[in-house]
């Protein structure tokens, strides 16, 4: 079987991931989409919020699992018995860091390949970080996340 790990904050979840989660899963046999607990960053929305919100917004994909991880993403990769990482790549800015990233993995775990795919172009701009910056001055953020999850994202910024 061949699985492959999707790994990211997705804090929220925007149209980017979504295209990257459908485009990636008709490649494998499973995708699991993992959601990365980093206590260094402070998240807008909690692991259970992110993990619910993913499994929403998934649930036309078949094979595919939602979970989340804390420590090293290769170890993860292992034991959910994966064998390709799944990253995107918007820009050269990404490449830098990704590069780095997939090679010092593939020297942990030769066992383990990192696949890059590259935006859909109507997504190239979009991030989580641009969604936040437009919700938190009240912007319409509809072309940037699906439907159901735009009040969600408001409400964390009424109630502050
Ligand atoms: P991380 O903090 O790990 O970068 P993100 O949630 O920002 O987590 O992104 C998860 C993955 O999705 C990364 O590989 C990122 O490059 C990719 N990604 C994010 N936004 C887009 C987008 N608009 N188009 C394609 N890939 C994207």
């Amino acid at each position: 079987m061949k699985r492959a790990i999707y790994p990211g904050s997705f804090d929220p979840v925007t149209f980017g991931h979504v295209d990257m989660i459908e485009r990636s899963a008709k490649m494998v046999d499973e995708l699991v989409v993992a959601v990365l607990i980093n206590s260094a960053k402070n998240p807008l929305f909690s692991v259970k919020e992110r993990v619910s919100m993913l499994d929403e917004i998934t649930g036309h994909i078949p094979n595919i699992r939602i979970t989340s991880f804390d420590g090293l993403l290769i170890d993860y990769a292992r034991e959910v018995d994966a064998s390709i990482i799944v990253r995107g790549l918007r820009a050269v800015t990404d490449f830098e860091y990704e590069l780095q990233i997939a090679q010092t993995n593939r020297i942990v775990n030769s066992k383990v390949d990192t696949v890059f795919l590259t935006t859909s172009l109507e997504y190239a701009y979009l991030s989580s970080t641009i969604v936040k910056e437009v919700a938190s001055y009240g912007g319409d953020i509809s072309h940037f996340v699906p439907e159901q999850l735009i009040g969600r994202i408001y409400e964390k910024y009424s109630r502050e």
